[in-house]
């Protein structure tokens, strides 16, 4: 069959073999993702999707046409204020993803200090942590990246960061938590650095941004990371992770209006008038700000705090399975929901192999280096798989450690 029919099919055909054809995805809403995807019960996953139906032709570029848009919008982005400690002076937009957020907090450093200083040659310094996405914001952007060395407990070395600055410097970097370890960066320490030389330090709570807040409030000490630190001038906290809605929700707060007034673009430089935009995207569905506002609506705080503590127990009740088998080292300590791991012995076990093992069981996990590590992004979906993937990691372990097999890195992302 032609990718496009002659004559069109009947909708449930279509519908049918779009089924058939995941067939062999991995089974997320099962728990057995622990990366790339986020299930809280398929009450919140069904709520998400008729939200998203409803507003998925309605068009977030111009507002003006749709003002349900611009009340969702200012909902969400309030509700998302009061998890990072903005203060009313707060201001935010709501993009597509992480990435996106990552890109728009670049984009707005590099123009604040050249209307500012007039910085025509800017860098951005940032630990070997910090997401992959800052090295898309530096290619895309034009900046460089001087990336320093991360310290034995996976923190950034915010003495080295000091070093690499100098005066074309326009942005500093810490994640709460960063992605490979699950270790959060120093923040006070780095926006300190930021607010002595008056440019802009971001925090990459993509990961932590709606978590942490729960987990403060469920007794758990978490050093201060957020708007509410003297000099951090930014925050992205993904909604399509921890806050269970459909893929395409991400937030950049600001800590106030001029900051944020650096991200938006406008022009009118063609035949078409004043054209505006808050974020990379033109047209943009409406449907991820709708599924948002609705599962934020439905859960609730007491929703969100529950799921945060299923999650947290996840987590640690893995890594101490992880801890417990002795082929296998932790790398750090989860500070959040996300941790991973390695070979005791790298010589003895390979670890990719293991995940090969795992995927043959059913399981999906990250695959990292250096070092060579596997990572787990742990959610509330989790909490009762616990047992089950513990025993196929040991078996797969003991498996891999007597054949001595071998197995590929794999990537995060792909180019396909
Ligand atoms: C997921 C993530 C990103 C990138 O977000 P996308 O939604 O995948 O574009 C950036 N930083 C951190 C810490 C993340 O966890």
């Amino acid at each position: 069959m032609s990718a496009l029919p002659l004559a069109g099919r009947p909708s449930t055909e279509v519908l049918d073999d779009l089924t058939a054809r995941k067939e062999l995805d991995i089974k997320w809403r099962e728990g057995r993702a622990f990366s790339l995807a986020y299930f809280a019960g398929q009450d919140v996953a069904s709520l998400a999707e008729e939200a998203y139906r409803r507003f998925s032709g309605d068009n977030g570029l111009n507002p003006a046409a749709f003002p349900s848009l611009r009340a969702l919008n200012s909902d969400v982005v309030d509700v998302v204020k009061g998890w990072v400690g903005g203060s009313p002076a707060a201001a935010g937009f709501l993009t597509s993803g992480g990435t996106e957020s990552l890109l728009m907090a670049v984009k707005a450093a590099r123009d604040r200090l050249f209307v500012e200083r007039g910085v025509t040659k800017p860098n951005v310094v940032l630990p070997t942590s910090a997401h992959a996405a800052f090295e898309k914001a530096a290619h895309y952007f034009g900046l460089e990246n001087r990336r320093v060395a991360v310290t034995d407990d996976w923190r950034a070395d915010t003495a080295e960061m000091a070093n690499a600055i100098d005066d074309n410097t326009v942005l500093l970097v810490g994640s709460a938590p960063q992605y490979p370890q699950g270790v959060i960066d120093d923040i006070p320490t780095i926006a300190a650095l930021a607010r002595q030389r008056g440019i802009n330090c971001h925090v990459d709570a993509c990961m932590g941004g709606v978590i942490l807040s729960f987990l403060k409030r469920l007794g758990q000490d978490i050093p201060p990371w957020d708007l509410s630190v003297p000099g951090v001038s930014s925050v992205s906290i993904d909604l399509h992770k921890f806050g269970y809605t459909a893929k395409g929700a991400s937030v950049m707060i600001y800590a106030n209006k001029d900051l944020r007034s650096y991200q938006s673009f406008i022009t009118d430089n063609w035949l078409g008038g004043t054209y505006g935009s808050s974020g990379v995207l033109g047209t943009k569905s409406a449907g991820p700000l709708a599924a948002a506002w609705a599962v934020m609506q439905y859960l609730g705080d007491e929703g969100y705090l529950r799921l945060a503590k299923l999650a947290r127990n996840a987590t640690l009740e893995l890594a101490q399975g992880v801890k417990n088998n002795l082929d296998l080292k932790l790398r750090a300590e989860p500070e959040s929901t996300l941790f991973s791991f390695g070979a005791s012995n790298p010589a003895e076990l390979n670890i990719f192999a293991v995940a090969d093992e795992l995927w043959h069981r059913g399981w999906y996990v990250d695959r990292q280096s250096p070092p060579d590590s596997l990572h787990c992004t742990v959610n509330a979906v989790h909490f009762d798989k616990v047992k089950s993937f513990i025993g196929d990691l040991n078996e797969s372990v003991k498996i891999v450690k007597s054949k001595s097999a071998t197995g590929e890195s794999g990537s995060y992302g792909s180019v396909e």
